[in-house]
């Protein structure tokens, strides 16, 4: 794993932004630099507009919407599949907020932030292979508050010193 670790490309290569959003196209991925999170097809237009509440910031807030209404975007769970299906690496977006010690499966992939919920994932899911299990600890970024985990590069290596490979072992 981490083979790609020295691939050159760079998420920021194809971001655009608008205002205070920024669209990274690769992933149909639209980020508000405001609040820090990430808006798709069902949520980005109320987003939006909660960011214009004087009467006087109407005709900006019609712009603005007019200019995103013809990106490309998803829902949360198709936004997360584009994300886990690229073969890519994905560097922190710098939007979002990076979870230090999150913990990825090495047999699914599957990114949790707990260690015990990790346990929990390694037992139901992977039985049989349980003690081969090993586990470690990434960063994180996450599509919505506390679901839609995926792993993340540092952009910096200076932030990468404390990410250690941790194993898990069964009770
Ligand atoms: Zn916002
Ligand atoms: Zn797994």
């Amino acid at each position: 794993m981490n083979s790609n670790l020295t691939s050159h490309t760079q998420n920021a290569a194809e971001c655009i932004s608008f205002s205070f959003l920024f669209y990274y196209s690769k992933f149909s991925l639209l980020l508000c630099s405001e609040c820090h999170i990430a808006l798709f097809s069902d949520t980005f237009s109320s987003h939006v507009k909660s960011h214009y509440k004087q009467h006087a910031e109407k005709e900006k807030q019609r712009e603005l919407l007019s200019q995103i209404s013809s990106l490309s975007l998803f829902t949360a769970a198709e936004t997360f599949a584009l994300i886990q299906q690229s073969s890519m690496t994905v560097f922190a977006f710098s939007e979002l907020d990076v979870h230090k010690n999150a913990f990825s499966c090495n047999l699914c992939h599957q990114v949790l932030m707990n260690k015990e919920n990790m346990k929990k994932h390694c037992s139901k899911n992977h039985a049989s292979n349980f003690k081969h299990t090993v586990t470690s600890s990434i960063l994180a970024q996450s599509l919505l508050k506390n679901s839609f985990f995926f792993q993340v590069q540092a952009r910096s290596l200076s932030t990468v010193s404390n990410i250690a490979s941790v194993r898990i072992v069964p009770k």
